[in-house]
This record gives C-alpha cells, sequence and structure tokens, in this order.
C-alpha cells in the first residue's frame, strides 16, 4: 500500500467521507506547500493537548489554565441549574448554544443508539446521565434527539434508563416539539425551526 492510498484509509473513517472523496483530500494535501502542511500536522498534534473533555457535561472544551478539567459553560452562574439538554453530540451543543433560546446545562451522550444496538451503553453514556441525575438537583430533563430513527430509538433508550431516578426525584422529561421534520439531523436544522422546536418542547 502506498502513502496516497494509506492516508486515504484513514480519511475515509472519517463520518460522513466515503473512499472517493477520501482520496480527493490526498490529492489536495498534494498540491498545497510544506507551510501549509506543517501548519496543519502542528494542528493535529496539539489537539488532545489542548482540547479537553469536560468531566460534567463531556464536551470537548479548550483548555484553560486552571487544571479542573469542568468547562466554562458547566460553571456559568447565569446558567439555569433546573435543566439538562440531552444532545447527541458536540456538534449539536454548538448548534443549541447559538439559537440563545436556552440557557440550562448540558450533557453530551456521545452518540446516537441504532436500532436493535445490543450494547446500548456502549454506544452513548448513558451511566454517566443517569449518575448526573441522581447527583444533582435537576427539574427537567429535555432529550434533543435528531429526528430519524436512530434519534428517536436512542429517545426511547433515555427515557427507559432514567425513568426510576426521574419518577422518584420528580424530574419531568421533555422532547423536542413539531417543527423538526422528520429525518433532519440538529445539526442541519436551521436556527429558527430549532428554537421553535426548543420552546415548543412537549412533557413525556
Ligand atoms: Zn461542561
Amino acid at each position: 500500500m502506498n502513502s496516497i492510498q494509506k492516508l486515504a484509509r484513514f480519511f475515509s473513517d472519517f463520518p460522513g467521507i466515503g473512499p472517493r472523496q477520501s482520496k480527493r483530500f490526498v490529492y489536495f494535501l498534494l498540491t498545497r506547500d510544506n507551510n501549509y502542511l506543517n501548519e496543519l500536522i502542528a494542528l493535529i498534534e496539539g489537539l488532545k493537548k489542548d482540547i479537553v473533555l469536560c468531566s460534567r457535561c463531556f464536551r470537548y472544551y479548550p483548555r484553560n489554565s486552571s487544571t479542573s478539567f469542568v468547562c466554562p459553560t458547566c460553571v456559568d452562574p447565569n446558567k439555569d441549574k433546573s435543566k439538562l439538554l440531552v444532545i447527541a453530540r458536540d456538534v449539536d451543543f454548538e448548534h443549541i448554544e447559538k439559537t440563545a433560546v436556552y440557557n440550562g446545562y448540558y450533557f453530551i451522550l456521545g452518540g446516537l443508539i441504532p436500532i436493535l444496538e445490543k450494547e446500548p451503553e456502549k454506544k452513548a453514556r448513558l451511566y454517566e446521565l443517569k449518575k448526573r441525575l441522581e447527583a444533582d438537583a435537576v427539574d427537567e430533563l429535555i432529550i434533543a434527539m435528531n429526528a430519524n430513527p436512530d434519534g428517536e430509538n436512542t429517545e426511547e433508550i433515555i427515557r427507559e434508563h432514567v425513568r426510576s431516578t426521574a419518577e422518584r426525584k420528580n424530574i419531568k422529561i421533555s422532547t423536542l416539539g413539531r417543527g423538526l421534520s422528520t429525518g433532519v439531523e440538529l445539526e442541519y436544522s436551521d436556527s429558527e425551526t430549532l428554537k421553535h422546536a426548543l420552546s415548543g418542547r412537549r412533557v413525556i
């Protein structure tokens, strides 16, 4: 296997990237000068040092000077502590923050759970979510998943997983309201639609 094929194999592991696109990436890199490539190499090398995982919401964030592993959002005193919004991925966080319609805390599940998945807890942070609900004083858990089969399946599994805790602690569980059309991923829904879906959320 030559260098083009080897590198293309890495790119083909990226989300949404097929073999043909991954080859195009490699040929693109071949046309760049050394400065460009060195900057890219340095960024990749530093990524895991500069960006860390928040121990509360499990979001990746740029490490600050402090030694704590809690992101600025989780220690923001202006956030409404009584609300916790669970989302699948980091990109959903950025998207929802931009709408400025939600002012509570977040929890990143780390992925969606495909239908018929035998070990859902390996695909998503279900135990960690339950632990968070056990430890914190939360009044409402908002589940914001994609409006597609994997998103709906994930929502159902979350509900089952946290049911006993929610009942015991009297935590309301809600999901995004209508407006998100079927099949749409949160990441690709426009801000206005997402705002309506959030403000029109329904308790389940
Ligand atoms: Zn956090």
